[in-house]
């Protein structure tokens, strides 16, 4: 009873807080991304997401995060499974005892959500951020809320109000047993609306083996009404699902009855933000395959 109320209740919020607004924005058609800033001017902001990583300067101060309460399943909150009508969405209460911070990051951030964006079979791209001027085949983002805030409502319109962890997800040939839970409970959210309640797993379990590299700037939500609100963390290190697993992300709908695939924003403007590193090397890397790029247009000559 306890459990239907207060779900009863977040379902309200949903319908009237402007973050899962209402299906009148799409990824095709005449309510595709550029039609977006029609209905949500800031979406023509000029610190949009997502955006290509590259040549991020080495910032010192972007030391290791540190996550709390991600190495285990949490008992603190129920793991609910979403299909929105644009995304598989696993959401957390309040209660949750998951956080990120340091690395960077000019406080503590409380974990409300992950979903995942990717494209269709064999394309290659479905991520929403590029590397180096590529996509990956699909991105998980983990994002959270500012705890200073009272609550998500309240932080998801603020500068740095919202703290987005960005991880690249490749095709391999194995089954990645660590996110299976996810994966496999993607079955019993078929249809646009569907909620399912899936037992809990550690949200360590989806990031990458190194999370000591990664991409840091300022940016925004990669949906309506896109508010410039996000600290963007996105490791360099991808993880690898196996084709199955990606094709399980294919099995879910649209609202239409169309297949879920392609829910990505195209690439935004820089606009002259800063890119930095957690690591020396990202901007080397970048450099040197320029000076490569120029002997080589050299020596056609
Ligand atoms: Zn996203």
């Amino acid at each position: 009873m306890e459990f239907v109320h207060s779900f009863g209740f977040f379902t309200l919020l949903s319908l009237i807080s402007p973050i899962d607004a209402s299906d009148s924005w799409s990824y095709s058609g005449n309510t595709g991304p550029s039609y977006w800033v029609n209905s949500y001017a800031t979406c023509g902001g000029s610190s949009q997401t997502p955006i290509n990583l590259e040549g991020g300067e080495y910032d010192p101060n972007l030391g290791n995060i540190t996550f709390t309460g991600y190495s285990a399943a949490d008992s603190g909150t129920t793991y609910i499974l979403e299909n929105n009508g644009h995304t598989a969405k696993v959401g957390f209460q309040s209660s949750t005892s998951m956080s990120i911070s340091d690395g960077g990051l000019s406080g503590t951030y409380k974990v409300l959500q992950f979903h995942a964006h990717w494209g269709r079979n064999g394309s290659g791209e479905g991520s929403e951020h590029y590397k180096d001027g590529k996509p990956y085949p699909a991105e998980i983002h983990i994002v959270h809320y500012r705890n200073s805030y009272a609550d998500s409502t309240a932080a998801v319109d603020q500068p740095e109000g919202l703290a987005v962890l960005g991880i690249f997800l490749e095709q391999g040939s194995v089954e990645n047993t660590k996110y299976s839970p996810f994966i496999n409970a993607l079955s019993n959210i078929p249809d646009s609306g569907q909620n399912f309640t899936m037992s809990g797993f550690a949200l360590g379990d989806l990031l990458p083996s190194d999370t000591s590299k990664y991409f840091r700037y300022s940016g925004g939500l990669t949906t309506p009404p896109c508010y410039e609100s996000i600290v963007w963390t996105v490791f360099n290190e991808p993880v690898s699902l196996s084709m199955t697993q990606m094709d399980a992300l294919r099995t879910l709908n649209y609202e239409d009855g169309s297949t879920m695939q392609d829910n990505t924003r195209p690439l935004q403007n820089l606009n002259g933000r800063d890119i930095t590193a957690s690591w020396d090397g990202a901007h080397h890397v970048a450099v040197s395959f320029a000076l490569i790029l120029l002997v080589f247009v050299f020596h056609l000559f």
